[in-house]
């Protein structure tokens, strides 16, 4: 394929990757751009599979094709069955060791130009474009994989992860391992031909990359997914320099600066800064001095179906508060059949949105829109927050930390500060959850205690259908 024909194929897999970002941005869009990011990505394999020196390692040997071939098939059959068989509650997980494996490839593309350079007889300037590319992308890479490991092990809650782990010293520690990985990245651009400095960097980035993201817990992993997505658009990024390969650093760059622009809303919506995500050790205090007993001791109301439903008789204006639990239940297509009987009883029914709840970015969006629940009736918390006090109804279904007044009221809580839904403003507060346990953030939460709170302890699907029936029985 001649170059002219390459450059176009780029360009317009460029093109459609920045087309799918901005449909991405809304969830009407999302899955049109969804496809176009991956027509995108079609183009620029095949262009890439036809580009110097992969032409040329086919047309010297056949088994150049075959390894070519052979791998495309095998990452295309495992990334279709990943995608398939993930239920919607391990999504995070998912895009943790997506991101991973992104930052492994970029290290091994860089490693492998690096060999093969050498191999061949070939020499890198010290100090140039490519040599210092590489060890980014080595340096980026690895921190990316690593990190990734640790954030999948603490979001599938493998028991050794849970705790955010921490150890004396462990910033002293991080910073000469970030030393020493600079210093070993120096000798490495000063003299090319040293390659298995480039092996050595990539260890002491694995082990700092690991350590950075152990101590990290609690309700700060959202932000580190993010970060995390974003280095490994940085390390693809890199790698595109090394391999002087233009899609490679357009899209890298669309999904580094992606990423940080997430990482900041995401600071927003919990009200941290990114210094304080990474370096914080956040989820260490599980508790604010304040035991469950203290909090809910003969304070909570627990209420049935039957004695609920009396409540909708003459609400006007009901709320609806999804959280992790309305996925865990799968009770989005419930929810949507009860919003649609309140209103044909002539109540507004409206869809309180957290930017954290859940367990990933946009969590409780997609649950809803998958049960076709219109768009603008799904309200942002900025929006949806001044409605509380003039609420009938306010129903939290599988959501705890995302509702927790001690954000607002205690300063010592682990989520202080944190903006949360006010739904402990409406005139009434039922609160769906199969019992009295703690949220992501492991702390009790005062709402379940509220006066104006009643408890339906239940699976949140097996709820809100018990509820419509009582309703409609009503
Ligand atoms: P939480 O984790 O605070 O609470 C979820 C609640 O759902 C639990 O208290 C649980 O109580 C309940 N639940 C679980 N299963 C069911 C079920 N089958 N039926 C009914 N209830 C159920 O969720 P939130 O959405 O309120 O908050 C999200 C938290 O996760 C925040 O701390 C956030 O920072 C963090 N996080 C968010 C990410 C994001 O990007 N959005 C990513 C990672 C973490 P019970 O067991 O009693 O039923």
């Amino acid at each position: 394929m001649s170059s002219a024909w390459l450059n176009l194929a780029y360009l317009v897999a460029s093109m459609l990757f920045i087309v799918a970002f901005k449909k991405m941005a809304h969830p009407r869009t999302a899955t049109q751009g969804n496809l176009l990011g991956a027509v995108g990505m079609a183009i620029a394999v095949v262009a890439a599979f036809y580009e110097y020196p992969l032409a040329t390692a086919r047309e010297t040997s056949v088994w150049g094709t075959v390894w070519v071939l052979s791998a495309l098939a095998i990452g295309s059959a495992v990334g279709a069955w990943l995608a398939i068989q993930v239920p919607m509650t391990a999504m995070p997980q998912m895009v943790a060791l997506l991101n991973g494996f992104g930052g492994a490839a970029s290290l091994l593309v860089a490693g492998a130009e690096l060999h093969a350079v050498l191999h061949h007889g070939g020499s890198l300037p010290a100090y140039g474009q490519t040599i210092i590319a590489t060890a980014a992308t080595g340096i980026i890479g690895a921190i990316t994989f690593w990190g990734s490991l640790a954030a999948y092990a603490k979001l599938q809650e493998l028991e050794a992860f849970k705790k955010p782990l921490l150890f004396n010293g462990r910033h002293a520690a991080n910073a000469a391992l970030g030393l020493l990985t600079l210093l070993l990245a120096v000798w490495l651009a000063a003299s090319p031909e040293s390659w298995y400095v480039y092996w050595l960097l990539v260890i002491t980035a694995s082990v700092l990359g690991t350590l950075l993201t152990l101590p990290i817990g609690g309700a700060d992993m959202p932000v580190v997914i993010c970060l995390l997505n974003s280095y490994s658009g940085i390390a693809a990024a890199a790698s595109g320099f090394v391999i002087d390969n233009n899609v490679l650093v357009i899209s890298g760059s669309l999904v580094g600066a992606s990423g940080i622009i997430l990482c900041q809303i995401m600071c927003k919506a919990m009200n941290r800064s990114l210094t304080n995500v990474l370096f914080g050790g956040f989820g260490t205090t599980t508790d604010s001095g304040k035991k469950d007993d203290d909090v809910y001791e003969g304070k909570v109301k627990a209420a049935g179906p039957d004695e609920l439903a009396m409540l909708f008789d003459s609400a006007r204006r009901v709320i609806i508060v999804p959280g992790y639990g309305l996925a865990v239940a799968q009770a989005q297509h419930a929810v949507r059949d009860l919003a649609n009987v309140l209103q044909s009883k002539g109540c507004e029914v409206l869809y309180a949105i957290h930017p954290v709840a859940g367990r990933m970015p946009g969590h409780m969006n997609v649950l809803l829109a998958e049960a076709n629940v219109p768009y603008d009736q799904m309200k942002e918390m900025d929006e949806i927050n001044p409605l509380f006090p003039e609420t009938d109804v306010a129903i939290v279904i599988g959501a705890n930390d995302v509702v927790n007044p001690l954000a607002r009221t205690d300063p010592k809580s682990p989520i202080a500060g944190m903006p949360i839904l006010n739904v402990d403003q409406a005139r009434t507060v039922i609160v769906v959850k199969r019992s009295l346990s703690p949220g992501f953030a492991g702390i009790a939460n005062p709402l379940f205690a509220g006066e104006n709170t009643l408890m339906y302890f239940a699976d949140g699907k097996k709820a809100v259908l018990d509820l419509i029936h009582a309703i409609k029985a009503s």
